[in-house]
């Protein structure tokens, strides 16, 4: 696979390459492990993927897969309404 060159191959021109593995993501709150390679959605979630200072399987520390137009991001699995979603109960 040919180096992916952000504005080229369908690839936004904002978006961040890691030239080790190729992978490439859009959003400047993203986080890359150099370890394992995964993007993850922001700061709070890459450390809890390295809680313990190792690379956790990110299922099991309680991440979610969404999948990207550059593969998978995982992060919170917060509502897509936000935290006041959160909040409100649902009734049975
Ligand atoms: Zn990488
Ligand atoms: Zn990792």
């Amino acid at each position: 696979m040919a180096h992916p060159i952000p504005g080229s191959d369908g690839i936004p021109t904002n978006a961040i390459v890691h030239g080790a593995c190729e992978s490439w993501w859009t959003g400047n709150e993203r986080s890359h492990c150099g370890g394992c390679h995964l993007t993850l959605s922001s700061l709070s979630a890459f450390d809890r993927h390295r809680k313990g200072a190792r690379c956790n399987d990110p299922a099991t520390v309680g991440l979610v897969a969404r999948q990207m137009p550059y593969g998978l991001l995982w992060g919170w699995p917060g509502p897509e309404g936000g935290m006041a979603a959160a909040r409100g109960r649902t009734p049975a």
